[in-house]
């Protein structure tokens, strides 16, 4: 983790944000090179910066960390990161700009840094910020559903509300403000989507395999919409039921491998999620996947031998085309976070 969290502060802009595609202008010459050309879509560039945050953010680092690696301070990388976030910001509390291709991703990630770091330092120069992040995320979902790429669209995701969720429950823990009654959209939202066999769809009931078609239609469908789901329930109701249960089960099934098409940092993120906090961290179930989460994506971490793309991962996995190395960085970092992120939620303990 801490590796990759120092390849993401030397590669953070000098405005606080992370580009999907302009890092490698960040490239450090004394560490042999570059760490060569990213793919993904620089619309993202607020999304990534938002997920960079919650890899510092997720393993203790705020604006007032004093801790430095290779001469740059983390609070620093924290505090311009926030900054950058919150120019960003709209009247109505939306960060990015709306003409971003599916723009509510950019926000609700840059939202769920601003709620976590608030919660974390109650510190009085993200409160209003985050609570306008938290109230836009409210007003963008369809009423009595979830969320998708914009302002209640009328069509809901899972993905989209998956993340949604993830920055209400922040800002409930937090200490925001928001109608409950939000969550119970949500759930509306998954039960209309989940299936008899405790799969959960991305549009509708059995929508089984997502593509980006010319992008990544040859990557193995896994079911990252199910691990969704359970991580969604679970933070919204700490109950664990027959659909919880059944859906872990799934996830357990489908255990991590890396090559021939299998690599998928975001089933990983949200399926280690799922079974840790549903699960919990003495299951069986959780010890089995997680051994295999260990030595699958460990030994990928770039190292010293490989110059200035040491503690990053290639951006090679299903969803590398849309946020290239920084989405494969921070993503892959928080899901080795998540012994400390969250607690199980059934074992005591909110974080
Ligand atoms: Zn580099």
């Amino acid at each position: 983790v801490l590796a990759s969290l120092k390849w993401l502060a030397r590669h953070q802009e000098r405005d606080g944000s992370w580009s999907v595609l302009n890092h490698v202008e960040q490239c450090n010459a004394v560490r042999k090179g570059s760490c060569g050309a990213s793919p993904g879509r620089q619309d993202f560039t607020p999304g990534v910066t938002g997920l960079a945050l919650l890899a510092f953010l997720g393993a203790g680092y705020t604006h007032i960390s004093r801790d430095a690696h290779d001469g740059i301070v983390f609070g620093d990388v924290v505090r311009r990161g926030l900054q950058w976030i919150m120019t960003r910001q709209d009247a109505e509390g939306c960060v990015g700009p709306r003409t971003a291709a599916k723009y509510l991703y950019n926000h609700v990630l840059c939202a769920l840094a601003l709620s976590e770091a608030y919660g974390m330092t109650a510190s009085t120069l993200f409160k209003d910020a985050a609570q306008r992040a938290v109230d836009f995320t409210v007003a963008a979902q369809n009423p009595g559903k979830g969320w998708r790429y914009a302002i209640r669209p009328g069509e809901s995701d899972t993905s989209v509300t998956g993340w949604a969720v993830m920055v209400l429950k922040s800002a409930e823990i937090a200490g925001l403000e928001f109608p409950r009654g939000a969550y119970d959209g949500a759930r509306k939202w998954l039960d209309e989507v989940t299936g008899d066999d405790f799969r959960a769809g991305y549009r509708f009931k059995g929508s089984g395999k997502t593509i980006i078609r010319g992008d990544n239609e040859l990557f193995s469908h896994h079911e990252t919409m199910t691990a969704v789901a359970v991580m969604a329930r679970t933070f919204m109701d700490r109950r664990r039921d027959a659909t919880i249960a059944g859906g872990c089960a799934l996830l357990a099934r489908d255990e991590p491998e890396w090559d021939g098409g299998e690599a998928d940092f975001m089933f990983w993120y949200a399926a280690a999620l799922a079974l840790y906090t549903a699960e919990g961290p003495s299951s069986a179930l959780w010890r089995r996947w997680n051994e295999k989460l260990k030595t699958t994506l460990v030994p990928r971490q770039r190292t010293r031998r490989d110059g200035c793309a040491d503690g990053s991962w290639d951006p090679v996995d299903r969803w590398s085309g849309e946020g290239g190395r920084v989405y494969a960085t921070a993503i892959n970092a928080l899901t080795l976070e998540v012994y400390y992120r969250y607690v199980s939620a059934f074992t005591g303990g909110s974080r």
